[in-house]
Order: structure tokens, then C-alpha cells, then sequence
């Protein structure tokens, strides 16, 4: 149980080769006649169970350090090189996470170990955290992004909340899961910019809304497992919760709460009522209200926005109808005329609530929400000259998201194609590609000058994703002109750029991009995936079905590309009809894999009712060897089963 803290002295006999790591200081290291070496790992300060961690192997020990405390990165030998490019930041975060939580990191060391086959992502074993294997990237991932930069912010922050004031049961995990989580929010936000921060923010919320727990309270105490906390309403949805509290109490009460609540229940447990009383207890303000909707009370608001205008007396009625349950909320509303803008801050705690305010000029845009803080799916009926207007004004990356996914719908408007174009110059590179993404050259031969702007992010763009988002927009054009940028693009570093280059050369010739697949080393191909799939299905070869299978789930389930998703869904239909044995054993292998790794999403539930339903597919096939197809799948669905 998490609230039974204690010290811990652990003694690890390896064979000498091996190093060894555990929580604490190593105290002491004894060889023995047999070749064999006893290591002593000792930890002086009370920590829970559920982070004693014992990790032996051959791994190459990478060391930095902070403010005078070792800082090791443990990775397998491949990875030495680059294990700095991985995990660099480590020290930057811990200056960063003990300033803004006024408690400076409590422990001995900080160890980083990455190993194979782990059962989740990471772990936050006291000082001795633990990475799942997909932590190390090669150097070409890297280049494009560190994928695995906010994992390693969310187990370091667990060194504050989690591993030095602990949940006091399963039930109160969030106190736990929600910081962690939000560490990483505040890393983006210190270090890259609102933007990046806002761009997680959004994907961790549509992660909770697309997971239906809208009836699953924060603090549950009735729960089957207690792997069940574990969940995206623990994790994503406490996350977008302490970023409303923040927004409620202010930065510095927030900030100061949470200094508060470590230094009251360091080496302790804490649940959220405790969170609640140091936050009261700096900001002087009562919280039950939000506590009791937000920790003891389950779903989201859902709101339908509608404006009435009166242009006689020049106001306009603003009238907020929530659909689901009734939240109490301060919300932010702006309203743009002229040249400027005017922010309304209001309380909503009724179901139909209605706000009226004076204009001068009729305004261009209403802005409900304007902050973005609110955990809420708002229907906000906006003109397509709304929504111009808003990509050009507004500030914050969901307006210029929103109105881009929807200016993007209309691109035979030429205003809003110039918008769009715009966005290439967006100051934030998730934005560029997204209108990369969605421009539509339809009719080419009129659009030359998005084109040239095209162009100029394929070859001179700071960010290489944006380079290779470029790179394919202009390999749909299929124009032998592009051959050399393509060739280019093949010799680059980035795993992204040559992926889409590949892929674009191969619109205008095939055989010279299947000759240059054949020569790239099996790892590199391991790393184009998408791109290699992409081809071999194109070209309906058979005989590339099992390297296919490899990818084709992460394809369907962790791309958020639909274009990606629908190709890899064909290439599924494909294995799951074929008598292609390794592509099966592959297929099966990933599915028990990610079931197994991604059991908190119930993906492992889905894994299962889909490998029933290969087994069907089989079944009614007039394949030869199908009875030892079936049996690979069964054996696959067993192991999730145990
Ligand atoms: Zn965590």
C-alpha cells in the first residue's frame, strides 16, 4: 500500500560483468572468488513500496550532474553516443522543478535506466526511474524530436509528487498522476512557450474525452483493480484539472499551494482534501466548490453558445446553455471591435446563463473561453469570417488550431486559402504543418504562389518536421522538377525528411526508390516505416507482408494522421486475409505487446476482440495452413488474457 513508507537496504550478487542499480546510495561493492560481485544499495530516507527498484545488466553509464549530485543515464552500449541528446535536459528540469516548486530535489541521486520489455512506459522508482525501451531514439528520430522529453519531465516531477509526498491510497492516485503529469505543461511552457504547452495540453484532453470516463470521478473509492487508477481520468484529466485550478487561484497561490502541500507532507502521504487545504490555506479562499466538481464529482462541462444582437442599442446577449450536468466556472469572454479587443471575465453556475455587453462597432469575433482553461466541449456556431478573422487576431494556439481546421474546409474561398497560407509562417511548427497538412493544390497551376511558399519550407524551414511535411505536399504534385530536392532530402539526417523524400521520389520514380530501400540497413527501415509500408503497398508485394505486420498497428492507433490510419487499416485487411505465417506471428506478437503496454487505455481489451476476429477471418478462408494461422492467434490472445 502507498502509505507504508520505510527505508530499504537491498544486496544484489551479480555476475561481476553486470552493473547493478537501486534507490539510494551504493554503499559498498564486494567481488567474490566465483566471479561473481555483491553490491549494496542503501536508502536512508522513507519512500513507499511501490518505488524500490533492483535493475542489473550490461548498460554503458552516461554521467552529468546537478549542483553537485550525480546524475546517471543507464542505456544499452548502442545508445551511449546519444544518451545525452535523450536525457541532456534532466539537470535544466531539476533546477527548473525545484524553482517553480520552491522545494529543491530531496534525494541522493538521480538515475535514469532504460531496459527492454518493460510493462508500461516509465516508472518513477526513487532515484532510480525507470524507461521502457522506446526512450532510446537514434540519432535521425532525435533530430526530428525527442519523443520521449515530456516522459522524462512527468517521472522526475514524481520525485516532488509521488515519491516525496505520496498518495495515501490507490483512491487518491491523481494527487500523484495529475502533477507528474502537469510537469510537463510547465516544462513546455518554461522552456519552448505557451504554444508547445497548449499543444499537449489539447492532446492529453482529447485523450480524456475520447477514453468515454466521463463517469469516472478523479478520487474513486470503489475500484475493481487498482491497476483501474491508472487511467487516463487519473492522469489527462487531472492534468487539465490542475491547470483550471491554476487559472482559478492564480499563478503565484497555485504556484505557492503546491510548495505548501510538499513541505507540510514531505515523507508523507497526502490525499486531495490535503491538496485542498494548502491551497485554501495560501490563497485564503474556500475550494470545496471546486473540489467537489472537479475530485468527488465525475464528468466535463458541455456547453452550446449562441449571441443575440441588438443593433439599435448596440449590445449583444451571449448566452451559454449547458447540456450536461451544471458546473460552476469563471469563464473569459472577448470581444473584438475595431482595432482592440475587450476581455469579459463572468461566472457560470447556472444551466442557461446569459451576459450582455455594449459594443460600438459590430464585432468581429466573440471569443467564449478565450483563455482556453476551461475542460469543456463548447459549440460555438462561428462564421467562416469568424474564423479568418480569429487565425489573424486571436492569440492562443487553439484559436489558431480551430480556426484553421475549419478555414481549411473552405479553401475555394480565396480569402480563406490566402489564411491558410499564412499559417506557413506561423511562429509555431505545429501549425505550419497542420496547414501543410490540409493546403489543398487542387487546380496547381493557380496556386503558384503557395507553392513557392511551399517550397521554401521544404528547403529552408528551422523545424526538419515541417521540412518533410513540405517535402510530401510537394511529392503529391508529382513533378519530376522536384528529383533533386527529393535526392537531397534522401541523404539527410532526419529520420522524417528521408522518410518523405522516399516516398516523393517514389511518386516519380519507382524504380530508383526501390532500388535505394534495398540498400538501407535494416534499422534504418525499422525507422521509415511509414513511409516503406506506404510503398510495398503500393506495390502490392506479398513477400513484404511481414515486415508490414511490424507497423501496421502503430499505424492504425498511435498516428493521429487519418490518412495514415486508413492506409495501415488496408494493409491490416491485407495480413488479416493472407496465409502469410511470419506476418501473423508479427501481427500477434504487436497486439500482445501493445495490449500489454497499453492496458490503461483498454487497448489490450480491444486487442483481444480483434484477435477474435482474425481468428473469423481465418476461419471462413480457404487458407491451407489456417489451422496453425489460428492457433498463433489464440496463443497471442491467451497471453493477454493471463
Ligand atoms: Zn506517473
Amino acid at each position: 500500500s502507498p502509505n507504508q513508507k520505510s527505508t530499504e537496504e537491498i544486496y544484489m550478487t551479480v555476475p561481476s560483468k553486470f552493473v547493478t542499480l537501486s534507490n539510494g546510495e551504493l554503499i559498498s561493492q564486494t567481488s567474490h572468488a566465483d566471479g561473481t560481485r555483491t553490491d549494496y544499495w542503501k536508502m536512508d530516507k522513507k519512500h513507499a513500496p511501490y518505488l524500490f527498484f533492483m535493475g542489473v545488466g550490461e548498460f554503458s553509464i552516461v554521467k552529468d550532474t546537478w549542483n553537485g549530485i550525480d546524475v546517471n543515464y543507464y542505456v544499452e552500449k548502442e545508445y551511449e553516443s546519444v544518451a545525452k541528446d535523450i536525457f541532456g535536459k534532466t539537470p535544466e528540469m531539476m533546477t527548473f522543478f525545484s524553482t517553480i516548486t520552491g522545494v529543491p530535489y530531496q534525494w541522493n541521486k538521480y538515475s535514469q535506466i532504460v531496459v527492454r520489455d518493460y510493462v508500461s512506459g516509465a516508472m518513477e522508482n526513487t532515484t532510480a526511474v525507470v524507461h521502457g525501451e522506446a526512450a532510446q531514439q537514434k540519432k535521425g528520430q532525435l533530430i526530428d524530436n525527442n519523443e520521449w522529453e515530456g516522459t522524462i519531465a512527468h517521472e522526475l516531477f514524481h520525485h516532488w509528487f509521488g515519491d516525496l509526498v505520496t498518495a495515501e491510497s490507490w483512491s487518491n492516485l491523481t494527487v500523484n498522476e495529475s502533477f507528474a503529469t502537469y510537469s510537463v505543461y510547465l516544462w513546455y511552457e518554461h522552456k519552448y512557450g505557451k504554444d508547445k504547452a497548449n499543444a499537449h495540453m489539447y492532446d492529453d484532453v482529447q485523450t480524456y474525452l475520447q477514453s468515454q470516463s466521463e463517469g469516472k470521478k478523479l478520487v474513486r473509492f470503489y475500484y475493481e483493480n487498482r491497476e483501474d487508477m491508472f487511467d487516463t481520468v487519473s492522469y489527462h484529466k487531472g492534468n487539465a484539472i490542475l491547470h483550471m485550478l491554476r487559472d482559478v487561484l492564480g499563478d503565484e497561490a497555485f504556484f505557492a499551494g503546491m510548495k505548501n502541500y510538499l513541505i507540510e507532507h514531505k515523507f508523507g502521504t497526502a490525499e486531495a482534501q490535503e491538496l485542498r487545504l494548502s491551497f485554501e490555506e495560501v490563497s485564503g479562499k474556500d475550494l470545496n466548490w471546486f473540489f467537489n466538481q472537479w475530485y468527488y464529482g465525475d464528468g466535463h462541462i458541455r456547453l452550446s453558445v449562441t449571441y443575440d444582437y441588438n443593433t439599435i442599442i448596440n449590445t449583444v446577449t451571449v448566452n451559454i446553455n449547458q447540456q450536461g450536468k451544471t458546473f460552476k466556472f469563471p469563464l473569459s469572454i472577448d470581444i473584438y471591435e475595431g482595432n482592440g479587443k475587450t476581455r469579459h471575465n463572468v461566472w457560470v453556475n447556472k444551466t442557461r446563463n446569459s451576459f450582455t455587453f455594449p459594443f460600438n462597432k459590430l464585432p468581429k469575433l466573440i471569443n467564449v473561453d478565450a483563455k482556453h482553461v476551461l475542460l469543456a466541449e463548447i459549440d460555438d456556431k462561428k462564421t467562416l469570417e469568424n474564423y479568418i478573422f480569429q487565425f489573424k487576431n486571436a492569440p492562443h494556439y487553439l484559436d489558431r488550431r480551430y480556426a484553421l481546421e475549419e478555414i481549411a474546409k473552405h479553401q475555394d474561398n480565396k480569402e480563406a486559402f490566402n489564411t491558410l497560407i499564412k499559417a506557413f509562417s506561423d511562429p509555431y511548427y505545429e501549425i505550419r504543418i497542420l496547414a501543410l497538412e490540409r493546403v489543398d493544390l487542387f487546380q496547381k497551376y493557380y496556386k503558384k504562389e503557395a507553392i513557392a511558399k511551399i517550397e521554401n519550407l521544404a528547403k529552408f524551414d528551422k523545424k526538419t518536421l515541417v521540412r518533410a511535411a513540405a517535402i510530401e505536399v510537394l511529392g503529391k504534385l508529382v513533378e519530376a522538377g522536384y528529383r533533386p530536392l527529393f535526392e537531397k532530402g534522401m541523404n539527410s539526417e532526419s529520420y522524417a525528411i528521408l522518410g518523405k523524400s522516399l516516398f516523393s521520389l517514389y511518386q516519380i520514380d519507382k524504380k530508383a526508390t526501390l532500388d535505394k530501400i534495398n540498400t538501407l540497413s535494416e534499422d534504418t527501415k525499422e525507422h521509415l516505416a511509414e513511409s516503406i509500408t506506404n510503398i510495398y503497398i503500393n506495390e502490392k508485394d506479398k513477400t513484404k507482408l511481414p515486415f508490414i505486420a511490424n507497423h501496421v498497428l502503430s499505424g492504425m492507433f498511435l498516428s493521429n494522421n487519418k490518412r495514415v490510419q486508413q492506409l495501415y487499416s488496408e494493409a491490416f485487411k491485407w495480413i488479416s486475409e493472407s496465409n502469410n505465417k511470419e506476418a501473423i506471428t508479427n501481427l500477434t506478437d504487436d497486439f500482445v505487446k501493445l495490449g500489454k503496454m497499453y492496458k490503461k487505455f483498454n487497448f489490450d481489451k480491444m486487442a483481444i476482440n480483434m484477435l477474435n476476429q482474425l481468428v473469423y477471418t481465418q476461419q471462413q478462408s480457404s487458407n491451407k495452413n489456417k489451422d496453425e494461422l489460428i492457433l498463433i492467434l489464440k496463443t497471442g490472445m491467451a497471453k493477454l488474457i493471463e
